[in-house]
């Protein structure tokens, strides 16, 4: 469904010195593939880079190198022009269901915004469409002509992946769903896409900083750090067998991973700036395992196994 190959997406800021440009590097060299059917899960800190991968992805920010694919499409040099007809198979629910709701449409004009935009049906088989996401999101019909201010924070989520949905894509990006909502909606929600996923084959790709969550829902995992992948592999060998020392921290600081708290492993200080990476392996500031061929040698990604891969000299 989707191949992406050796991926860059940069920003340019505004630097401190007058008149210049610092160039920020979110996403760098990243490749990785979904399956129909799959859900590769992305985990990391906050400013790892994930959303902005998944943005490139879907060509709502620049790409400076790579290529991406989508059903055997390159994409990559794609047009708006060219990708509109894709944007309806190709959609993103956001982290924050406060800010990604209209405040001034009713629910109805919010999650049917799409498909009036994309869809030649007719206003019969659009209520159709409309009723069975809304069944499938456990929402009621009476919620139609309220508006978002009403619902609490799951309930919105909800609305945010009917509006989603409701144009049946083919592959679906959720950035951080679930981060702002608490435990009980977390469950609902998950579940609630998880069998919809299920149900129509769908392809997702699911970011988020909790393991917990990604460990459910992933059939794949993909560690980032400062905009590379750092270890990728099957859910199963990201589990029970994690070789990047940044994946058995975060398994290790994951409460219900480790819940015995036993050989817990600590990292060391905040993840540095994307401005400012440190020479060779991006995470020897924090390892607690670093030697000196870390500080200057980048470590080239590694195969352990067929499907698993890290990005450690010592892996
Ligand atoms: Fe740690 Fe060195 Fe491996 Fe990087 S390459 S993760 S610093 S041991």
């Amino acid at each position: 469904m989707i191949v992406v190959k050796n991926l860059d997406s940069f920003y340019k800021i505004k630097s401190k010195k007058l008149f210049k440009k610092d160039i920020l590097k979110a996403v760098e060299s990243v490749s990785f593939q979904i399956e129909k059917g799959e859900t590769l899960g992305v985990v990391g800190e906050s400013g790892s880079g994930k959303s902005s991968l998944a943005r490139a992805i879907l060509k709502l920010q620049e790409i400076h190198g790579g290529e991406i694919f989508y059903k055997n499409q390159n994409i990559t040099n794609f047009s708006k022009k060219e990708m509109f007809p894709l944007r309806k198979e190709m959609q993103i629910i956001f982290q924050d269901p406060y800010s990604s709701l209209n405040p001034r449409l009713t629910i109805k004009e919010i999650v049917m915004e799409g498909l009036n935009l994309h869809s030649k049906e007719s206003d019969s088989e659009k209520e159709v469409k409309l009723k069975k996401v809304l069944e499938r999101m456990s929402l009621k019909n009476d919620i139609l002509d309220r508006y978002p201010h009403e619902f609490s924070g799951g309930q919105r989520q909800r609305i945010s992946i009917a509006r989603g949905l409701i144009l049946e894509p083919e592959f679906l990006v959720a950035d951080e769903i679930v981060s702002a909502l608490d435990v009980s909606n977390q469950a609902q929600v998950l579940n609630l896409l998880q069998n919809y996923k299920k149900e129509n084959d769908l392809s997702l790709l699911f970011i988020s900083h909790d393991l917990n969550v990604i460990s459910y829902i992933s059939d794949k995992i993909a560690v980032m750090y400062l905009g590379k992948i750092v270890e990728f592999g099957k859910k199963s060998e990201i589990i029970k067998s994690a070789s990047h020392p940044y994946t058995k921290i975060l398994f290790s600081s994951s409460f219900k991973m480790n819940e015995k708290k036993k050989n817990k492993i600590k990292v060391v200080g905040e993840i540095p700036s994307v401005l400012n990476k440190p020479s060779g392996c991006y995470f020897h500031t924090r390892c607690p395992i670093a030697k000196d061929i870390c500080k200057t040698t980048i470590p080239e990604p590694k195969q352990i196994s067929k499907t698993h891969i890290s990005a450690c000299h010592f892996s």
